[in-house]
């Protein structure tokens, strides 16, 4: 284990850790505020109202230091939604933010309030690393969220990995814009520097003018959702200040969801930044990543992290060895988590003799870059034989200027077997069904050319901006 958890949190540094708008905590601060906290915390599991503040961040470290798994809950949840999460993992108590309203679904539990300020005091001593550290549901973008059980361990190794890959320091100043009630925002980005010594600047929402003004103010690195990046590619070419600013990062990462080939190339043309991606789950934490100091290579998910074993299985169960042929990728490691909350069944289900079942499927090049195809489940469309990946075909409709957003889904055809059908956001006036079919048959092939085009408003997607298939019938 490479414990324990913040190894510099007791030194008592007076540097910034965390700023949140008006809310800033030095690293001293922190460690006497969750310190206290820490101390005070019931045996048991605690949910956490993950409002994106100072307040969450404080209580999720309280709970790591304590050893009590912290359970984040999204403050835009359903009734339904959290209902299930509250009978599912039973928590003792609810920290929140003073003052905010906590739906009536959290009536029954106690509150705490989560204080800014505390007594420095001893810190606890570091827990077992199999210990619970956090039990955070899946973005429920292809079933209902699933709690999935980290242990500490799982947590270090990942963030250690990723030290390796990006050159990551505690002298790296992060922007973050993301919700602290997934992995990507709340492991990544809050306990990501917090483990180093280094500061995170929470822009509360995503915006161009946030992201600028952070990183022409001394911020190193940008951690995004396609989304966001997506909007920034929008508005660079005429954006200056967001150019200049872009220009000056160390990193620019991007993860969560695949980043269109043409919002690389626009950021790129514009800055002259290469942005990092890298993927992972909620299971898994982050298994591939582009290395800094390494080739980028646009459209893959870079390698390996260190730690990381990653194989191609094949429909047969066989293993795939040969480049460029597509596979589900299955991953084993010290950064697996240990079981689905309450689910024997679907922790066994998702095991392979020991590998982990990601369901998204994907090829490798001769240098081990991985590149995703899309999910198993509903970017895979079988039509006319071949077996043809969603994400190719949005990645080439986006590359037509009348095409603002685009998602891809098969449904069932009588000669076809699938037939794909493309979901499209005009940029403005929609460009015809059939001009649309006949620029990706161009670029690709004639078997990819969409069969049926529907024009939507807006394509649904949920907090982290991941597109839901299932609401398009995939
Ligand atoms: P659920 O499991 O509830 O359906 P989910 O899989 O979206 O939701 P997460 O664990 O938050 O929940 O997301 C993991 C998934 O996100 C991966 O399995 C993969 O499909 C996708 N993903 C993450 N990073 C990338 C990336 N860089 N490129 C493509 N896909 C990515
Ligand atoms: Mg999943």
């Amino acid at each position: 284990m490479p414990a324990p958890l913040f190894p510099t949190l007791a030194d008592g540094s007076a540097s910034e850790a965390l700023r949140f708008g008006d809310h800033v905590l030095t690293h001293a601060e922190l460690a006497a505020v969750a310190g206290g906290l820490a101390r005070e915390l019931p045996r048991g599991r605690v949910a956490v109202w993950a409002t994106p503040t100072v307040h969450t961040s404080v209580a999720v470290v309280a709970a790591l230091l304590a050893g009590v798994p912290a359970v984040p809950l999204n403050p835009k949840i359903g009734e339904r939604e959290l209902t299930h999460i509250l009978a599912d993992s039973e928590p003792q108590l609810v920290l929140a933010e003073p003052g905010v309203e906590l739906p009536e679904g959290l009536a029954a539990l106690p509150r705490r309030d989560i204080p800014l300020t505390g007594e420095a005091g001893p810190l606890a001593e570091e827990p077992d690393p199999e210990t619970p550290a956090l039990i955070v549901y899946t973005s429920g973008t292809t079933g209902p969220p699933k709690g999935v059980v980290l242990p500490r361990r799982a947590l270090a190794t990942t963030l250690d990995a990723l030290e390796d890959a990006w050159g990551w320091t505690g002298d790296d100043v992060l922007v973050h814009a993301l919700p602290l009630f997934h992995v990507h925002g709340l492991i990544l980005g809050i306990l990501g520097p917090l483990r180093r010594g280094g500061s995170v600047r929470h822009l509360g929402g995503f915006s161009t003018e946030g992201v600028a003004r952070e990183l022409s103010n001394g911020a190193t690195m940008l951690f995004g959702v396609p989304t966001m990046y997506h909007r920034i590619a929008g508005e660079v070419g005429t954006n200056t200040a967001l150019a200049d600013a872009l220009r000056k990062a160390r990193l620019l990462v991007s993860g969560s969801a695949a980043l269109p080939v043409h919002d690389h190339q626009r950021i790129t043309q514009a800055t002259g930044q290469q942005v990092v991606e890298r993927y992972g789950m909620t299971e898994t934490l982050m298994n591939t990543s582009v290395r800094a100091d390494g080739e980028r290579k646009p459209g893959t998910v870079g390698v390996p992290l260190r730690g990381v074993e990653l194989r191609l299985v094949g429909e047969a169960g066989e293993v795939i060895d040969d480049v460029e042929t597509v596979g589900e990728i299955q991953v084993r490691g010290p950064n697996l988590f240990t079981e689905y909350l309450n689910r024997p069944d679907a922790t066994a289900a998702a095991f392979d003799d020991g590998w982990f079942r990601t369901g998204d499927m994907a090829t490798r090049d001769a240098d081990g870059y991985v590149k995703i195809v899309g999910r198993k489940a509903t970017d895979l469309i079988k039509s006319g034989g071949y077996k043809i990946g969603a994400g190719e075909i949005e990645n080439a409709l986006l590359e037509h200027p009348g095409v603002a957003e685009a998602a891809v889904t098969g449904e069932p055809d009588d000669d076809l077997g699938e037939r794909i059908v493309a979901w499209i956001v005009a940029s403005g006036e929609p460009p015809a069904a059939d001009e649309l079919a006949d620029h990706v048959a161009r670029l690709l092939a004639p078997h990819k050319r969409p069969r049926v085009v529907r024009y939507l408003d807006a394509l649904p997607r949920n907090d982290m901006g991941k597109v839901m298939k299932r609401a398009l019938g995939a």
